[in-house]
């Protein structure tokens, strides 16, 4: 057996021991409240275990093994249903880029362990209004004032914001040169005098993102993660530092044995759904699509565990997986005709279809959307030509609005 297996089976019994407490069962019509409280207490157990920072330096608090160990836990602990999903951005992102580009060390290692025990939790603060899949069109005033920073302009879709202690954020600290070229990365504390945080509610019924307004916010120069005018840099290397996250060729909706028997379970036209050709046809479909997603996880394992660097190829899986979630969902959902109406908002997206297919949209937008992934399929696999960039070079006051 080979070391990563032993290392799943070991990750796997630790799960199966914690699964009661915190499991998919444990937190069945749990207020967000009640979960994000059982979630702390998991993150808090997950590092008493040694299944945090799996990949991390020791120095900084981490384990001290690959990313493959990484995604390996990852995609076991999936299976369970964990509370884990509201420190998966602040452990993510925010965190990494603390522990590479803040100098003080001795503040990071703390904000790591309480981080890496649910103690504390970071947010992401970069798409605005304005600007989202063009991260660089963003308005949030940094201007130099004293020793410090004092921020203005709001930000919008951030993720678990009501619940952040930090985050990190990129303002525009120049209008006058170019887009990409006037932009300041810092980390601000949330509860700093001026932040507001409003939630916003999301189609299917949660409230996990927020609008986030700065109003006269000041920082210490110290909160500077880049050089003045280099926060483009630091936002693209947060975007593309832990490329490789546990991946679902579900989508991270129902899985499809699901599918198969709720077309065994309904009729249509006085025959089980599953003798449809149509419905068959679906089946088939997902079956080999969701087959080749996980042949193109498979190879960026082994490219991985031989010293490689996956390609771009990352971004298909997202693009098509989702998709097809969304497709599954809705013929699922007309399958089961009136019975689709019954909507609970706390049900788990992996077992039912309706929370399934009303969430899927906001997957085909968040971390990256279809069009997105489409143009990073074209220019960065296929070799198509850029595309069209009107405001590139301009500076950014002179940009038409
Ligand atoms: C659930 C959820 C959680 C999120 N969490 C966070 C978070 O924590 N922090 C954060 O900073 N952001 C977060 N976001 C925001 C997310 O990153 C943006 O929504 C995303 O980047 C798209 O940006 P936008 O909403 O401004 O849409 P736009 O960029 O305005 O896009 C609108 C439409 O135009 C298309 N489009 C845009 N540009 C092109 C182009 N060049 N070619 C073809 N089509 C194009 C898009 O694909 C889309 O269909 C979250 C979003 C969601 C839905």
């Amino acid at each position: 057996m080979s070391d990563l297996e032993t290392y799943r089976q070991k990750a796997r019994t630790w799960l199966e021991s914690v699964a009661g407490e915190f499991g998919r069962e444990a937190r069945r019509g749990n207020k967000v409240e009640e979960d994000l409280a059982a979630g702390r207490r998991y993150m808090a157990a997950r590092h008493d275990a040694g299944y945090a920072g799996i990949n991390w330096p020791t120095e900084m608090g981490g384990q001290g093994l690959g990313h493959l160990e990484k995604i390996t836990f990852e995609a076991e602990e999936m299976q369970f249903g964990m509370p884990s999903g509201y420190f998966g951005i602040s452990l993510g992102m925010p965190i990494p880029i603390m522990m590479r580009y803040c100098e003080d060390k001795a503040f990071v290692k703390e904000r790591v362990i309480k981080a890496l025990r649910g103690e504390e939790i970071w947010c992401q603060l970069f798409s605005e209004p304005s600007a989202g899949s063009d991260l660089a069109a963003l308005r949030l005033r940094a201007e130099q004032e004293g020793n410090g920073w004092k921020l203005n302009g709001q930000k919008l879709w951030t993720s678990w914001a009501q619940y952040c202690d930090y985050g990190v954020i990129v303002a525009r600290s120049d209008p006058t040169v170019a887009k990409h070229k006037g932009l300041t990365y810092f980390w601000v504390d949330m509860r700093a005098p001026g932040v507001t945080v409003r939630p916003v509610k999301l189609a299917g019924g949660d409230s996990h993102v927020n609008e986030v307004f700065f109003d006269d916010v000041k920082l210490d120069d110290s909160h500077r993660l880049s050089p003045i005018g280099g926060g483009f840099g630091v936002a693209m290397t947060t975007l593309m530092i832990e490329r490789y996250i546990a991946t679902d060729s579900a989508g991270f909706g129902p899985h499809l044995d699901l599918f198969v028997n709720l077309a065994k379970e309904i009729d249509v036209n006085g025959k089980p759904a599953i003798e449809d050709g149509r419905v068959r046809s679906a089946i088939a479909r997902n079956y080999a699509m969701r087959n080749a997603l996980d042949a193109i996880t498979a190879r960026a394992m082994k490219m991985m565990q031989a010293g490689m660097e996956p390609g771009p190829e990352g971004s298909l899986q997202k693009l098509v997986a989702v998709r097809s979630r969304q497709k599954l969902s809705e013929l699922a959902l007309d399958l089961m005709g009136t019975d689709a109406f019954h909507f609970d908002e706390h049900a788990y997206v992996k077992e039912n279809w309706q929370t399934s297919w009303i969430n899927a949209p906001t997957g085909r937008i968040a971390g990256g959307s279809d069009e997105t992934l489409l143009n990073n399929i074209a220019e960065r696999i296929l070799g198509l030509p850029q595309d069209h960039r009107p405001d590139k070079g301009i500076p950014f006051n002179q940009i038409p609005a």
